[in-house]
């Protein structure tokens, strides 16, 4: 989804950046204000701009700005690259490849994008997880959501649904769901919540949320249209029920995109997210990566975080490609050598 209807800028073929962001979330966008206020020729090619905020209703968790729609949040950080300091931002476009050609450039290459950098962010996120269960696969679109905030609209007026999960995420979308259907129940494999306590107590003083603890889906049930119910099993008893629904929101995390990573030849961690130390780098020189897709913070995915690795990938680009002999600041910026004595 593009925050942005209409007129699609292409990047043009053959270009040449001091450095490409791959991703549009806050990572990314905070990584290119910075990198535009080193000098560096920069772009952000996306297939959306806002990344996991585009499936968050409110935040009221970033420094200076209190309570603020997600979508305003996305425009003010889009429009503080883009306008601010004249970052161009592609979105539509997925990469697929990147190659190192020399030892000055990358070319990236895929849907919409043939282009060249002499080093690379990623800030492209994670994927959210799926459940496995029989049903799943067959009902996704159809009553089968993976995004509360997103979809709870269309469910307005509706009887029941269930959301899985025990995390931000989960309780979050409980609440949101919480105003649009009559009933919501909260499945979670745990009696504990992953999620912030402050999330919990809010949950907990709805009174059309049901909790189903200790509790798992085992399968999901439907017409030839539509889901009708889900079978759900108690861990401890073994007891099964089967729940009259509307949908089911299925809220289990994310999982990096592993093919992706291992394909470019990018180390991980065993969880398949990206190693990076703490200047942002991985395993291949010139690529630095950024938030989510990242081993750093597990646990802890917050915008500010995301936006902090952002900031530090854009400053370690800035001095590789110094140290390179491949950007030159101008003579009115000082450079790492000068700055850290
Ligand atoms: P998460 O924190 O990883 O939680 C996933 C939840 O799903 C856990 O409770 C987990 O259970 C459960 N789960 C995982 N796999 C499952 C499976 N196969 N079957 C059943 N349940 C399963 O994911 P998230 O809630 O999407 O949050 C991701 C990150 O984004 C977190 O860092 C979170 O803080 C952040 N976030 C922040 C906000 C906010 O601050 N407003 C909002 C949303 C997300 P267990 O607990 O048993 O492992």
């Amino acid at each position: 989804m593009s925050l942005r209807l209409g007129f699609r800028r292409r990047i043009p073929k053959g270009e040449k950046l001091d450095v490409a962001i791959i991703g549009g979330g806050p990572a990314g966008l905070s990584a290119a204000l910075y990198s535009a206020r080193f000098l560096l020729k920069t772009a952000v090619l996306t297939e959306n701009v806002g990344g996991q905020l585009l499936n968050t209703d409110y935040v009221d968790d970033y420094p200076g700005l209190g309570k603020i729609r997600a979508t305003d949040l996305i425009s003010k950080f889009r429009s503080h690259a883009e306008r601010l300091f004249n970052v161009p931002i592609y979105d539509g476009i997925k990469v697929d490849k990147i190659e190192k050609v020399d030892d000055t450039w990358f070319r990236l290459r895929g849907n919409g994008v043939d282009i060249y950098a002499k080093a690379i962010i990623l800030a492209i996120g994670s994927l959210r997880r799926r459940l496995g269960v029989p049903g799943e696969k067959e009902y996704s679109g159809h009553g089968v959501s993976y995004c509360s905030i997103c979809d709870a609209p269309f469910f307005r007026g509706k009887n029941s649904v269930v959301v899985v999960g025990g995390g931000d995420s989960a309780l979050e979308g409980a609440l949101v769901l919480s105003g649009y259907v009559k009933k919501v129940y909260l499945v979670h494999r745990r009696r504990e919540f992953r999620a912030k306590p402050f999330y919990v107590e809010l949950v907990r003083s709805k009174n059309n949320i049901e909790f189903l603890l200790d509790t798992v889906v085992k399968k999901i049930k439907g017409d030839s249209n539509k889901v009708t119910s889900v079978v759900v099993e108690n861990k401890a008893t073994k007891e099964r029920k089967e729940l009259k629904i509307d949908g089911i929101f299925i809220e289990i995390g994310f999982e990096p995109p592993k093919e992706w990573f291992k394909k470019i030849g990018l180390k991980t961690d065993e969880r398949g997210y990206l190693k990076v130390d703490e200047w942002m780098r991985t395993n291949i020189e010139g690529i630095f990566a950024a938030g989510d897709c990242t081993n750093v913070w597990i646990g802890f995915r917050q915008i500010i975080t995301a936006s902090a690795m952002g900031a530090v990938a854009a400053y370690a680009v800035y001095n590789h490609l110094i140290e390179k002999g491949l950007y030159k600041p101008n003579k009115t910026v000082i450079s790492t050598k000068e700055r850290n004595g």
